[in-house]
Order: C-alpha cells, then structure tokens, then sequence
C-alpha cells in the first residue's frame, strides 16, 4: 500500500480558510484532517473535536514536554499545536492528510516530513481581509489589529509555500485546491506501487 500524503494549508485569518476547507472535505470526503490541540477560548459555534480540541496551558506543556506534538506555536497569545500521532497514522494508513497550521508550523513541519506539500491560501487584498475579519464579528477590535498584524507577517512568508491559492470565489479556490491534490497523487513518487504491479505481470 502506499503511504498517505500530507498537505499543509495555511493563510491568514480572515482569508476564508475555513469555508474553504469546509467545502473541500465535503468534495473529498475521503481527505483526513489533523485536529490540532489549542488553548484559546472556544468561539461561539465551535465544537469540541471537530477543528480543534480545546486544552488547559498545562495540558498543553504536558504534551510538548512528553513529545507529541509534530509542531507547535503561540499565535496571538495562544498555543496551538499539531498532535502526532494522528498524522503518521493516516499516513501509515494510506490517507492523505490535511494540517492547517500558521506559518511558523508549516516551517517546522517542511522540516520534519520533507516531502509535506505546503498551499498558502492568499486573501484578494488586504482590503479584502480585514473587511472579513470585522464582517464575522468572533474577536473585539484590538484583537482584529493584532491579527492584520500577524496576517501582514504571514502574507510576507507566503514565498515559502509550494502553490499559492487567492480566495477570491470560494469555487474555484477548492478546485484548485483538488488540482494540487490530484497532480501531487499522480506524481510517480506516489505510485511506484503501480509500476511494480505492471512490471510483474510481464
Ligand atoms: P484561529 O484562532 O483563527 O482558529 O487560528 C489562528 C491561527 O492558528 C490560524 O492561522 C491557523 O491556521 C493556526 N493554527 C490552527 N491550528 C494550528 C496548529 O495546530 N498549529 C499551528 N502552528 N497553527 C495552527
């Protein structure tokens, strides 16, 4: 069996993620997602182990100390971290896996599985973004600063992804998405199984 493929996604807040990554799961429902681990309150709406699993700091430390985190970051005050254990099961498994992670994440990720392929969803405009973020009304306004800053930063690293992706119509966002996906699974890496089966039948 082959190995599974690991994806990572990430962008700004504010840059439609979310409603993106939403409609991609329900195009590929086949695609595992990595529930990360966070310590920030739980937004309205949010449920308990659907995105997230919402943990004390001790907790937290607990988990970075005992090593099982593949990655982990404070963002805006909060950790936010991705439990290993669950990605090299769905890759030992035969699932490609999708880990959305912040910038600083996907970096030590790229380090650690060297063959993650990374897409930085791009919001059409800074404009664009903010007017998002204040349009959902989940964060006060000094928060709302502290996240254009951060976005500001992350836009600057968007370099450091494989493909960029520009939210503009959610549409055609998930089905570039599903391009990427697609074009990385027909990478011959990904299908020596194939040729090993054609060969021995001759
Ligand atoms: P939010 O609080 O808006 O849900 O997420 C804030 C930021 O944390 C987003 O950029 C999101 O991509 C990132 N994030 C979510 N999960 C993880 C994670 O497990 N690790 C890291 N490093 N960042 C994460």
């Amino acid at each position: 069996m082959n190995k599974g493929q690991v994806f990572i996604i990430s962008g700004p807040s504010g840059s439609g993620k979310d409603t993106l990554l939403v409609e991609l799961f329900k195009a590929c429902p086949e695609l595992k997602f990595s529930i990360s681990s966070i310590t920030r309150d739980m937004r309205e709406g949010e449920v308990e182990g659907a995105k997230y699993n919402f943990i004390s700091q001790d907790a937290f430390k607990k988990m970075i100390v005992e090593n099982e985190l593949l990655e982990y970051n404070c963002y805006v005050g909060n950790y936010y971290g991705t439990p290993k254990a669950p990605v090299e099961k769905a890759v030992n498994d035969g699932f490609d896996i999708i880990i959305e992670v912040d910038v600083n994440g996907a970096a030590q990720i790229r380090e650690k599985l060297k063959n993650a392929i990374s897409i930085f969803i791009m919001p059409p405009s800074f404009a664009e973004l903010e007017r998002r973020l204040v349009g959902r009304g989940t964060e006060a306004k000094e928060l709302i600063e502290k996240r254009m800053k951060s976005a500001l930063g992350e836009i600057k690293r968007a370099n450091e992804y494989d493909y960029i992706v520009v939210n503009g119509e959610i549409d055609t966002a998930v089905q570039d998405i599903i391009s990427i996906i697609r074009s990385c699974k027909l990478n011959f890496k990904n299908q020596k199984n194939i040729i090993d089966e054609v060969l021995e039948k001759c």
